[in-house]
């Protein structure tokens, strides 16, 4: 038995090796990922398969980053999963060589295999411990487990390794958005509860192509919320562009990513532009609006790109007793989303601030 098994993970270890597909063995031979191994590539660097999804790379020798790239923690989001896939991929057959510890993620696996945002429940809703925080009468399901799984990897992965102050965290939870923004790439800054906003982060998501940013208000239960707020990691959910199907990106879209996050990880140079408030569009959310009855209605069209503007006592939603509008000139909208669930965030509403 034990010597089927070793046999079953030597044999894994070798395709690994040659094809990269971690992701596609994940989806479609999980069982091969039951319990966790380790193996080297060449004698540089150390891979950890620590279950279905979850892959890690550290360098054998002296590192100064430990850096989580999450992806498909909504399971349609293609584009981020194939970004993770590729680097993956060449990470694994030996075209890249990672020199700063690396930790993939591939959120919702059976998400993806329906093409669904999820199967039962929005996964980025359900981190710092809120999986375990089950509503009466629900049951346990996949994605809080999930989300579960997920926290501990993020959380080993950032421990697992000689504490030394000079150690940067870094994680990009990589997302795509349900509609088209104005900006077609932005990113959600989660709450510092107070800290400085990181200017050097935001070159950084320059660099990526991405130039929009919220800085998020109040603490919340995503995944990059999770990392920053426990383990003081610089994280963000990146929203990369607009969902479309598996192998329909234009992955010329995303080259500015590909690239600048692989200098990130092997340790290259960035090539980041000195900082100047005015390549960035920063803003801060000015209303949190909740679906409180099944009416609840948008009042513009499904399509309107995420951080379009209104003016001034614009109506932007309606329910039954309730209107909500702009409460300032120039107040965008963001995630708008009337078919959430009673009790849920229909709509954002932004306005424009300086850090
Ligand atoms: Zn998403």
């Amino acid at each position: 038995m034990q010597t089927q098994t070793n046999t079953s993970i030597q044999d894994t270890i070798r395709e690994l090796k040659q094809q990269g597909n971690f992701l596609a063995l994940s989806r479609t031979a999980d069982s091969r990922f039951s319990s966790a191994f380790q193996f080297l590539i060449e004698t540089h660097t150390q891979v950890t398969v620590v279950a279905k999804g979850i892959i890690s790379f550290e360098p054998i020798a002296e590192s100064t980053k430990d850096i989580v790239l999450s992806c498909g923690v909504h399971g349609n989001e293609t584009a981020p999963i194939e970004i993770c896939d590729d680097l993956v991929r060449d990470i694994l057959t030996g075209k890249t060589i990672v020199k700063q510890r690396t930790l993939f993620l591939f959120g919702n696996l059976p998400a993806m295999d329906i093409a669904e945002r999820f199967v039962e429940e929005n996964m980025n809703r359900l981190f710092s411990g809120e999986h375990n925080n089950l509503p009466t009468g629900q049951k346990m399901n996949h994605e809080r487990c999930r989300a579960k799984q997920l926290e501990e990897a993020v959380k080993h992965f950032y421990l697992d390794v000689e504490t030394e102050p000079q150690r940067e965290r870094f994680h990009y939870d990589l997302h795509t958005a349900i509609r088209a923004s104005k900006n077609d790439k932005f990113a959600v800054y989660p709450f510092l509860n107070g800290k400085a906003w990181d200017k050097y982060q935001l070159q950084i998501l320059l660099a990526c192509g991405v130039n929009t940013i919220l800085l998020s208000g109040s603490a919340t239960t995503t995944f990059s919320y999770y990392s920053s707020n426990e383990f003081n990691a610089h994280a963000f959910t990146v929203e990369l562009g607009k969902v479309m199907p598996f192998g329909q990106n234009n992955m010329q879209n995303f080259s500015e990513v590909v690239v600048t996050l692989t200098a990130l990880i092997c340790d290259e140079d960035l090539q980041l532009k000195n900082y100047c408030s005015d390549d960035f569009l920063i803003y801060k959310v000015n209303q949190v609006i909740n679906k409180r009855h099944a009416d609840f209605e948008l009042n513009f069209a499904l399509e309107t790109p995420n951080f379009s503007d209104f003016p001034k006592n614009h109506l932007l939603a309606f329910e039954s007793g309730m209107e909500y509008r702009a409460q300032y000139d120039g107040e965008a909208i963001v995630f708008p989303n009337a078919s959430v669930e009673i009790g849920q965030r229909a709509l954002l509403t932004v306005i424009p601030t300086q850090i």
